[in-house]
């Protein structure tokens, strides 16, 4: 079901331009040709791109201050929409003229915030509305949704996760372990690459699967994983894990508007996203909880606040619930809707530009970043002893999404500083890796091969240095 793209591969589609255009493919005139193709480049307007003077470790002697940054950390805060502020300043008007009647009347009445931009939501996760919540924060809906998926018995009790997970949710799971009195140790399994390997094989989260299955309760994969920028196979890891009588849910943090999803087909039971990364709603950003349709009834949350009650006779206060099936049920709180309104204007973008043809556009210029680097590195490894560069993500498409994480033979430290003061945002992770993630939203083919130059002149004045 996920997509292997019908598409013409990267490293072609690039060879072919060179052709065309009659030069090298590492020729400017390349990623310029690519961004005039480009059919969603306008979308970047709806942004503002970071100017180099306003960045503190940028050395201005190195770079032209108006000149935008090269901005590749999309994948830990997305950058703001322009709409943001008109948005925010609806609500403040709202808010100053009326009050509290400003809960009941206007584009996001402040009751049903949430579910006023939710459907912006569905095709993003691939859901449908009812099993869809925007709620709290990441770690505080995966422990909401493990307080009611996480049921340990003395026969299947173990919670599988991969090992290096994301430390918050490392942490939510320990302490739910915790919670049922069970040893850490004993309950917690984790699987690791194999020796001297970065990523984990399919095969192997497989046959875990299917020789432990049996004492699993819960299976919790990030969709995408935070450091290797691997895509794991959702609906291949929900299945096994189903057949073994698991749940099977998954943290979408790096997932969710990066890659294409179909959680209600794939049938997941459960899942959760931030949405300050790819969805680019600020920092501490309303948060997405999944509920599968198919637990509606069944499932139920094990906290419960007023917003788990209908909407009909919420407001009744006679303190009879009537619970709201699904995972509308697991909303405590009120909605807060200044949060609500800079996911609104950030969603209203992935609706005109559509998560599909985002995906497209990602590939080719992820691959165009890859294709550039391979390129520069097999030179490299041919010719001079100078440092090389090796990606840590999978090199197939369905197996990653648009981050790639790159390795230096030596001295990332210096390679990640020199980046930095050269208008280069992007991230480094322990123990030896630099994050970057070019996001088919506001990032262009010429961004990369800003990025891609700069990379090398740095790499290669290492050389000279040695
Ligand atoms: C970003 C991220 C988080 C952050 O959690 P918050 O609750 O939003 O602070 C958690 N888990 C993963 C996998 C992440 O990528």
């Amino acid at each position: 079901v996920m997509e292997t793209s019908p598409l013409e591969l990267p490293a072609d589609r690039i060879q072919r331009i060179a052709a065309k255009l009659k030069c090298h493919p590492t020729d400017e005139k390349v990623a310029l040709h690519l961004d005039e193709e480009d059919v969603l480049r306008h979308f970047r307007e709806y942004f503002y791109i970071p100017k180099m003077k306003d960045l503190p470790p940028i050395d201005l002697s190195l770079v032209n201050k108006d000149d935008d940054a090269i901005y590749f950390l999309g994948h830990s805060l997305g950058l703001q929409p322009k709409m943001v502020k008109t948005y925010l300043e609806e609500e403040l008007d709202k808010w100053a003229k009326m009050g509290a009647y400003g809960h009941d009347v206007g584009k996001r009445p402040w009751i049903i915030g949430d579910e006023s931009i939710v459907d912006l939501m569905k095709d993003i996760v691939g859901a449908s509305e009812k099993e869809i919540a925007l709620m709290n924060a990441l770690t505080v809906n995966l422990h909401l949704l493990l307080l009611s998926f996480f049921k340990p018995t003395p026969k299947r009790y173990k919670i599988l996760i991969e090992a290096k997970a994301f430390s918050s949710d490392h942490y939510a799971i320990e302490s739910q372990l915790q919670l049922h009195g069970l040893d850490v140790e004993k309950s917690m399994r984790m699987i690791k690459p194999r020796e001297g390997e970065e990523i984990l094989r399919m095969e192997d989260i497989l046959e875990v699967i299917e020789k432990e299955g049996d004492s699993i309760a819960v299976i919790l994969f990030s969709g995408l994983h935070f450091y290797t920028g691997q895509l794991f196979n959702i609906p291949a890891i929900t299945k096994a894990g189903q057949a073994k009588g698991c749940f099977v849910g998954f943290d979408l943090a790096h997932a969710v508007g990066n890659v294409e999803l179909h959680l209600h087909d794939w049938g997941v039971d459960f899942a959760c996203w931030c949405s300050y990364k790819y969805l680019n709603s600020g920092a501490g950003g309303i948060a997405g909880a999944f509920v599968h349709e198919k637990h509606a009834y069944t499932i139920k949350p094990a906290l419960v606040g007023w917003f788990g009650h209908e909407l009909r006779t919420r407001f009744k206060m006679d303190n009879k619930l009537q619970l709201i099936p699904g995972v509308n049920g697991f909303r405590i709180s009120n909605p807060p809707i200044l949060l609500i309104c800079s996911l609104h204007a950030s969603l209203e973008i992935f609706k005109q530009a559509t998560i599909k043809a985002l995906r497209r556009k990602s590939i080719l210029l992820t691959g165009y970043l890859e294709y550039m680097i391979r390129l520069y590195s097999t030179t490299k490894n041919a010719e001079t002893k100078g440092p090389t560069v090796t990606i840590i993500t999978p090199s197939r498409i369905e197996e990653r999404g648009c981050q790639l994480t790159l390795a230096f033979s030596r001295s990332k430290k210096n390679v990640f500083e020199e980046l930095h003061k050269r208008g280069v945002v992007c991230d480094k992770r322990e123990p030896h890796g630099i994050r970057v993630a070019p996001v088919p939203l506001y990032n262009s083919f010429h961004d990369v091969y800003k990025f891609v130059n700069l990379l090398t002149s740095i790499l290669d004045s290492e050389e000279i240095k040695n």
